[in-house]
């Protein structure tokens, strides 16, 4: 997979933001490639893929960063498929606007407004169906615990995962779960 080496100048152009690098960079645990002279956090290390094509990083999977713009102009709707991406990827994680925000390579205030323009819904409202989806599944085809499901998809507690549920379905999780029994 690893066709060209990180090298250590290569790294150094990179957390440098050298412009006058010849190649771009794609972060695995994202799935964005972007310029080394872009200003977007710096990746770890051991996520950092090399290309010297632009070609080269979309067959690999990779999207071109919003900020640094490798291919020309990203649309706000490539943008927003890719953080939707990214959350179907890392809802399980905890999550907040500003690290969304880092991963994603774009500021805290225009990633929000952008995505609700776009989706019609805020980040955190995608990110709740997707959790509530997944919970939904496991509720009914797994024994977990109600507390597990709800660790497991990305709720920070049981209780705020039965508030959020109710609130959506009128029923509890429990209820939920039997009804399909
Ligand atoms: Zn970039």
């Amino acid at each position: 997979m690893k066709k060209y080496p990180l090298t250590e100048h290569r790294w150094q152009q990179i957390i440098n933001n050298d412009t006058q690098s010849n190649f771009y960079y794609g972060v695995t645990t994202t799935k964005i490639f972007c310029k080394p002279s872009c200003h977007s956090r710096n990746p770890l290390r051991d996520n950092v893929l090399i290309f010297k094509e632009v070609g080269e990083a979309i067959d690999a999977g990779f999207r071109p960063c919003k900020r640094c713009q490798p291919t020309g102009e990203v649309t706000n709707y490539d943008w927003v498929s890719e953080i939707k991406t990214y959350l179907d990827n890392n809802y399980q994680r905890k999550l907040d606007l500003t690290t969304i925000s880092e991963e994603c390579h774009g500021s805290p205030f225009n990633l929000q407004r952008t995505f609700k323009n776009e989706s019609g819904l805020t980040p955190r409202q995608y990110l709740t169906e997707i959790r509530l989806n997944k919970s939904k599944n496991l509720l009914q085809t797994t024994d977990l615990s109600i507390k597990s499901i709800a660790l497991r998809v990305g709720f920070s507690s049981d209780t705020y995962f039965i508030t959020v549920f109710k609130r959506h379905f009128m029923q509890t999780p429990d209820s939920f779960r039997l009804q399909k029994l």
